[in-house]
């Protein structure tokens, strides 16, 4: 589980650094904390107990509590003398700590589950190069910070080791906010978080415009979200139109990550995506893809015909195939169907059954078909297949008039 500190930089400049700094002290965070972007993915050295401070604020609705060690005093008879009466102060809205918490929550789910036995909220931190991992939780009731790490800013780990927050710090706040739930004297209790502030309002929305659901919105990309008042989303999703989307690119996995390309030709492997409109009209074009077959169709006459192509019952074409020099030697087999029969099979190194010839890939492969005078179809498909070794395989089907 890695953060997204992108998201987080971002986020950051968008509401300017000062600001992010100016909360950071605001929320209990004493170090001094200079705008500098990084400070967005926790560059700066706080102590565990103001990021308990910081993160108990968004418990209790946006009021800060510091910590105090002494809650009373009572004489010998047992009688209190003296209690701490901090009110705190409000240093978040209540509609800004609510919906952290509730981002939290869905945060702490992602990495513990239902391991931990009471609602609950929580964040990691996780160093560059394994120096320290955080995790940071709360309940309604209890804020739970901790810290792994020495003293001496060594590495804890041998080289090539990530100590994550997810992997070492969570479990041991969970294990520690579980054993207080059963804690014989004073168990925690169990307490649901409070429900949206009043003036937020609970959508369903389209993920990938941000806007209403207009009916053709993908089912993976509606979500439900709060919105604080006067940011619902109130107009239909401008992106998904039927026939638009998803757009059809072209993936190529390199190393374990997935590049994108907008298909070079029609032979190209494509794949449905998912991407936004201005993502998609940015994506390079895959030029260096080789078409895989380069073909004309003629009538009787010679005359070429242009796509897309419309054939007239009873009619005969001229099928002329060209196999690219710098696709040659991957594959050996080339079928066309026109609709469900079989009009041509060309093998490399068979004798071809128009001429009788062996069939050479690196010379045009020729046939004509024939279109049946009372064929009653309006459109047909015409299909190739190509094989090669190593079960390479594509198909590529044409919609084709007949009038
Ligand atoms: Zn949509
Ligand atoms: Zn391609």
């Amino acid at each position: 589980m890695t953060s997204s500190n992108v998201c987080a930089l971002r986020a950051g400049l968008r509401v300017g650094l000062d600001r992010v700094a100016y909360y950071a002290a605001k929320m209990g965070l004493k170090t001094p904390i200079m705008p500098y972007p990084s400070i967005t993915v926790g560059s700066v050295e706080v102590r565990p107990v103001d990021m308990c401070t910081a993160y108990a604020s968004l418990a209790s609705g946006g009021i800060r509590h510091d910590p105090v060690a002494i809650l009373e005093v009572q004489n010998r008879d047992g009688i209190i003398i003296e209690r701490y009466q901090g009110t705190g102060f409000r240093v978040l809205s209540e509609e800004t700590a609510w919906t952290l918490g509730n981002i939290f929550q869905d945060v702490l789910h992602s990495i513990l589950g239902s391991t931990i036995k009471t609602p609950a909220a929580g964040k990691t931190g996780t160093s560059t190069g394994s120096l320290n991992a955080w995790y940071c939780c709360f309940t309604p009731e209890i804020t739970v910070t901790c810290y792994v790490g020495k003293d001496s800013k060594k590495v804890m780990s041998a080289v090539n080791t990530i100590i994550w927050g997810s992997s070492m710090a969570a479990p041991m706040a969970r294990d520690f906010v579980n054993a207080c739930l059963t804690d014989k004297k004073h168990p925690l209790p169990k307490t649901p978080f409070l429900p949206a502030p009043k003036g937020m309002t609970g959508s369903l929305f389209c993920k990938t415009s941000g806007e209403l659901i207009n009916g053709f919105c993908p089912k993976d990309q509606i979500d439900s979200e709060y919105f604080f008042a006067g940011t619902t989303p109130d107009t239909p999703c401008q992106y998904h139109k039927q026939g638009v989307f998803p757009y059809n690119v072209v993936e190529e996995v390199i190393d374990g990550k997935k590049y994108y390309y907008k298909p070079g030709n029609s032979w190209c492997v494509t794949k449905e995506v998912l991407l936004s409109k201005d993502v998609y009209e940015k994506l390079p074009a895959k030029s260096d893809c080789p078409a895989l077959i380069n073909f004309t169709i003629s009538d009787q006459s010679g005359q070429l015909l242009q796509e897309p192509y419309s054939f007239s019952k009873g009619g005969i074409y001229n099928l002329d195939v060209v196999i690219p020099q710098d696709v040659l030697g991957k594959f050996n087999e080339v079928d066309v169907y026109f609709g469900d029969m079989r009009v041509k099979r060309w093998q490399e190194g068979d004798l071809d059954s128009d001429t009788g010839q062996k069939i050479e890939f690196n010379s045009p492969l020729i046939t004509t078909f024939a279109v049946s005078p009372d064929d009653t179809d309006k459109t047909k498909k015409l299909i190739f297949e190509i094989r090669g070794p190593n079960g390479f395989y594509l198909k590529k089907a044409l919609d084709v008039g007949i009038n």
